[in-house]
Order: C-alpha cells, then sequence, then structure tokens
C-alpha cells in the first residue's frame, strides 16, 4: 500500500460517521458527467442530493498536488459555503509512460472550454514522443465527504487497463473512449453505464465510502 493510500485509509477510519437517509448532500462538483454518476450511485441510499452547480457555490481552483488535497479542498468549500454535508470526486488518468501524467492534471489537458477529444490526442502525442510502446494505464478516484462541523473522510479508488485509439464508444465522460479495462476488450465509452458502475474506480472508491458511512 503507498502512503498516500494509508494516509486516506487512516483518514477516513478516524473521522467517519454514518449518513441516515433522507440527509441532504452536496454534489461538490461542476463536472456534469461525474454529477450523474455519483446520482446513481447514491440513488439506493435515500439521501437527498444537491449539485454546488444548482446551488450556485462557486468552483474552487484545485491548488493541490495529489487527489485526496483537491478532493478535500473542493468539499470544504461547499460544505462551509453550504452548511450541507459535502462529497467530492476528485479524479484522473495516470499513464505508466508518462511517469503518471496527466493525474491530478487530467482536467488541464482539455483545456478551457474543455475539449476531450483534443486531451485524448494530446496523450497520444506524448507517448509517441516519449518513443513508449507501453500503454499501461490506471484511472484514480478520490471520494471526500466534509460534514459542516468539519468532520472529513476520503476513500480511494482505482481501475487498471491500457489505452487504446482511436477512441471507440460514446457512453461515459472524458477519458472513457480510449481506456480499456483490464480483462475487457470494450473501452469504458462503449460499456453499458451499469457495467462501469460495477468495476470503475469512482465504484471502488464509493464503496469504500459506503461501508464506512452507509452501510447498516
Ligand atoms: P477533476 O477531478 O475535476 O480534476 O477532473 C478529472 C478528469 O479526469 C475528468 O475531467 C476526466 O477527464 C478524467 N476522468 C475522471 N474520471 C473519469 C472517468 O470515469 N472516465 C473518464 N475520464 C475520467
Amino acid at each position: 500500500m503507498t502512503g498516500g493510500a494509508a494516509n486516506n485509509q487512516e483518514h477516513a477510519r478516524a473521522r467517519m460517521r454514518r449518513i441516515p437517509p433522507g440527509t441532504e448532500i452536496v454534489i461538490a462538483s461542476h463536472n456534469a458527467g461525474k454529477v450523474a454518476e455519483v446520482r446513481e450511485l447514491l440513488q439506493p441510499f435515500g439521501v437527498r442530493l444537491v449539485s454546488a452547480a444548482d446551488l450556485g457555490l462557486p468552483e474552487p481552483a484545485e491548488t493541490e498536488d495529489s487527489f485526496v488535497g483537491n478532493a478535500l479542498l473542493k468539499a470544504r468549500a461547499a460544505a462551509q459555503a453550504s452548511g450541507r454535508i459535502a462529497l467530492s470526486d476528485d479524479s484522473g488518468l495516470e499513464v505508466r509512460a508518462l511517469g503518471g501524467q496527466p493525474g491530478v492534471y487530467t482536467a488541464d489537458w482539455a483545456g478551457q472550454p474543455r475539449d476531450w477529444m483534443a486531451a485524448m490526442g494530446k496523450v497520444e502525442a506524448a507517448l509517441h514522443a516519449a518513443g513508449a510502446t507501453d500503454r499501461t494505464a490506471r484511472f484514480v478516484c478520490v471520494l471526500a465527504l466534509v460534514w459542516p462541523d468539519g468532520g472529513e473522510a476520503a476513500f480511494r479508488g482505482e481501475m487498471a487497463g491500457a489505452l487504446v485509439w482511436p477512441p471507440r464508444g460514446d457512453k461515459g465522460f472524458g477519458f472513457d473512449p480510449v481506456f480499456v479495462p483490464h480483462g475487457a476488450h470494450a473501452t469504458v465509452a462503449e460499456m453499458p453505464p451499469a457495467e462501469k458502475h460495477r468495476i470503475s474506480h469512482r465504484a471502488d472508491a464509493f464503496a469504500k465510502l459506503v461501508e464506512a458511512c452507509f452501510a447498516v
């Protein structure tokens, strides 16, 4: 286990608490794809969800250099601004032959306004420039929960796989069209959402969150 993963679990253990049905939770994200996935994942637990965008909350700059740092930063900002429990997601793609890039800067590689086809092209170009044939990559997701009284928890998930070009599929979001999970033939963007929710980095982190905060 990496130091980061150990710290995340430590963090979670120290501060975890139960969230009863009916609780209102702010999803601290302005990414519609992520908000939709978090909504589907939380659906069985009877909580009431509102997004940061719905509340008109500002989007804080992601100034940390780790997934857990940025996830906590976003959830703290939303919890403080809304007075509600906030759930954030910080995630990205780590490409082994690029030393883990784009990593926490994955969204930045898509520029502003976000252009995911361009971002996928940049990763392909960086692999060519590096003369790399290894296409191994992984998605990482850290989900952070922050309570208005300052309680905090963070949960890390991963999905291992390989990158393929050209992009395939029209489901999901971000880098899904170029990512084939280990053991699969389809890209994530070619999979039904239920299949992605079974194996994704977000689902992996989510299972840990559910264990800590929702399981009876
Ligand atoms: P951030 O967490 O808002 O900084 O953005 C992370 C970026 O990583 C997203 O905008 C996507 O490009 C990428 N990403 C994270 N999770 C996924 C996923 O499930 N599928 C595809 N791309 C993802």
